[in-house]
């Protein structure tokens, strides 16, 4: 959303973003448990700088609570299937309520036995997945979590949408620092910047996208209305696989495919299920992570090269000395949308 002269930008502590998201979300008739995950994972992204992931998203959750089988108030249900594996049902809710009640559950099993999987099923999910792996490597152990979306990504080679724009984040503690954490979609680029382009009447870059036939395109109207494609060729191809497969069939939940047709146009966000999965990094180390981890991420930034994480780190920064920028023009939309 572009920002316009009149629209000043306007800054917010963390509380205040929080209180936003809750007012808005518990007034559009969330209970409470479902709002507080929500305004929580918002108010992170748009402390860090993630705008696509941050308050950008409030006005879609519309959409999403809509949808008819979305329940304002789902109660996740935790269910523990070995003593390494549990599984939250989210119930028709959003997924982060389930993430949250399975979360202690899947940090004590990775604690006692070095690895442990957290499978959540039937969430609406909308978020990005940095803030819940950055949490688990807060108590010392390494994460990795995946999630389908909606089948718009042709595979390598392949002509029509079957795959999600699948993420995938993983987190990794650090000794006296803030984690080494990546997070990011299998696809070439996020749907949310194809239709920028579209907005701005701009082309394509090459390798986003294929029309309706297949073929491909860098008019991003016929990449909308045919498939977008994976991130590095058959590579990114077989890693979105490998997401669709063990974050949809292997938790017994629905594929990228299913939750497209799940939707049945009613725009909301995908419902689906989610893997997350925490290791204890001195397990196998001789009980401490070696030195070389942080003298091999060291070595990555003093050859000039960023670590993912860091950007996000630095507008943490920054947000915490001037306050949470949020786009004037955002700001008045959500006021606009706020119950009475
Ligand atoms: P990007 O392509 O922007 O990549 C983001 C990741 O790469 C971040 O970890 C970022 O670190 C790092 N990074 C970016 N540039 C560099 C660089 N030059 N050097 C080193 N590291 C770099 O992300 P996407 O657009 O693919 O995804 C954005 C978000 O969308 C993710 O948070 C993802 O979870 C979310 N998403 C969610 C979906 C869902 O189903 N809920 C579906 C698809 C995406 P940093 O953060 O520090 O910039």
């Amino acid at each position: 959303m572009a920002d316009l002269p009149d629209s000043p930008d306007v800054f917010l502590s963390e509380s205040e973003v929080l209180d936003l998201v809750m007012r808005f979300l518990v007034g559009h008739g969330l209970s409470r448990e479902q709002a507080a995950p929500v305004a929580s994972s918002l108010a992170k992204a748009q402390k860090d700088g993630c705008r696509s992931h941050g308050l950008q998203r409030l006005p879609g959750v519309l959409d999403t609570i809509a949808h008819p089988r979305f329940d304002k108030r789902a109660e996740p249900e935790l269910k523990d299937v070995t003593d390494a594996v549990a599984q939250v049902d989210a119930r028709f809710g959003f997924s982060l309520p389930a993430v949250e009640r399975g979360l202690p559950s899947l940090v004590a099993k990775a604690k006692a036995l070095g690895i442990s999987m957290l499978a959540i099923n039937n969430g609406f999910h909308f978020t990005a997945l940095w803030p819940v792996v950055e949490e688990i490597a807060g108590h010392g152990l390494a994460a990795l979590s995946m999630n389908p979306s909606h089948g718009w990504v042709a595979p390598f080679g392949g002509g029509k949408g079957i795959l999600g724009t699948n993420p995938m984040a993983f987190a990794w503690p650090r000794k006296n620092q803030l984690p080494y954490v990546f997070d990011f979609a299998t696809s070439a680029a996020a749907r949310a910047d194809i239709a920028l382009y579209k907005q701005q009447g701009k082309p394509l870059p090459e390798g986003w996208g294929l029309d309706a036939d297949g073929r491909p395109s860098t008019d991003p109207t016929a990449v909308l209305a045919g498939a977008m494609l994976p991130f590095g060729g058959h590579k990114g191809s077989a890693l979105a696989t490998m997401i669709e497969l063990m974050s949809s069939a292997m938790i017994g939940d629905r594929s990228s495919r299913q939750s497209q047709a799940f939707d049945a146009g009613a725009k909301a966000a995908p419902c689906h299920g989610e893997l997350i999965v925490a290791f204890n990094p001195a397990l196998l180390a001789g009980g401490s992570v070696t030195d070389d981890s942080e003298a091999l991420l060291d070595e990555i930034a003093r050859q000039g090269a960023r670590l993912p994480g860091s950007r996000r780190y630095r507008e943490r920064q920054a947000s915490e000395k001037q306050g949470i920028r949020v786009p004037g023009l955002l700001y008045s939309r959500i006021l606009a949308l706020m119950p009475d």
